[in-house]
């Protein structure tokens, strides 16, 4: 008995340490135009139903308070994700945030982060493309992918827009990125935005997915960059555009992506499967939980 329960207690513990999250994230929050409180729980379900996240919040003093005193310790986590489209953070917390990408951080650019901080040139750098905040040709190219190849376009225009909200398909512009990696070569995405003429440096920049902006939904008619990753000293940048509200976070596309590139941004790798209900190309696929 006493032997046998020892040997249990050496199987079992192994296996119990296993299946422990096992990195932090930090989801920054505190402003945005859109509905962050409803948003980072979201974000925060999604990485830890991956199991291999704890995630904290860090949220910012409201618009127009002060801001001198906000100064999450990114060094203590291996993963941030920004939902944050806001003020300028102090300049400490800036350098701070730059020293933890540079020095291996993983940083996730969740939607309307993209629309921040256009006057933070190594945040546009880290985040790649950029929008709204009168982004213009000054802000760089706009990222182009035509005839299977992606090039960078500096004719003037605006930076960011998108057109009406619809259901669109998203294409896999790189099939053996580990992200993208036994995903389907087009599924449906639920019910969002799609981001257009997002501009910025692009520099270290992968293209992962794009989306067929349609006129007939008031866009450019043209393939845009919405998923995409970036490097920035040793950091790794994983940047989605989708996720405008609930609708578009609980697709099982978004879901999945998000949390693959949570990994990838952390690891490099993804060791998470594709889970059976990804969509396909001709049918939506939602996961909404059941929430108190
Ligand atoms: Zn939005």
């Amino acid at each position: 008995m006493f032997f046998s329960r020892r040997l249990f207690a050496l199987l079992i513990i192994p296996i119990a340490l296993s299946a422990a999250p096992k990195y932090k994230a930090l989801v920054v929050d505190g402003q945005n135009n859109h509905k962050w409180q409803e948003m980072t729980p979201l974000l925060k379900e999604i990485l830890e139903d991956s199991g291999l996240f704890t995630v904290d919040v860090a949220t910012s003093p409201a618009k127009g308070k002060d801001m001198a005193d906000f100064h999450p310790k990114f060094s203590d986590y291996q993963l941030v994700v920004s939902n944050y489209n806001g003020e300028a953070w102090p300049q400490q917390t800036q350098k701070d945030f730059e020293a933890f990408v540079k020095n291996g951080g993983g940083f996730v650019v969740y939607h309307a982060a993209d629309n921040s901080f256009r006057e933070w040139p190594e945040y546009n750098t880290m985040i790649g493309l950029g929008g709204w905040g009168d982004r213009t040709e000054k802000d760089g190219p706009y990222l182009r992918f035509n005839d299977g190849k992606v090039s960078f376009d500096n004719s003037p225009g605006r930076g960011g827009h998108h057109g009406k909200q619809h259901a669109y398909l998203m294409t896999t512009r790189n099939p053996t990125h580990p992200i993208m990696k036994g995903l389907p070569a087009t599924w449906m995405h639920a019910t969002d935005e799609l981001y257009d003429s997002l501009r910025g440096p692009a520099q270290n920049i992968t293209l992962l997915a794009t989306a067929f902006s349609d006129p007939a939904t008031g866009g450019t008619g043209k393939d845009e960059p919405l998923l995409m990753t970036l490097s920035y000293g040793k950091g790794r940048i994983f940047h989605t555009a989708l996720g405008h509200y609930t609708d578009a976070m609980n697709c099982v596309g978004f879901i999945v992506t998000l949390q693959r590139g949570a990994e990838w941004a952390v690891t490099g790798k993804v060791k998470q499967k594709v889970p059976a209900d990804f969509p396909t190309a001709t049918a939506v696929q939602q996961r909404v939980k059941k929430r108190p």
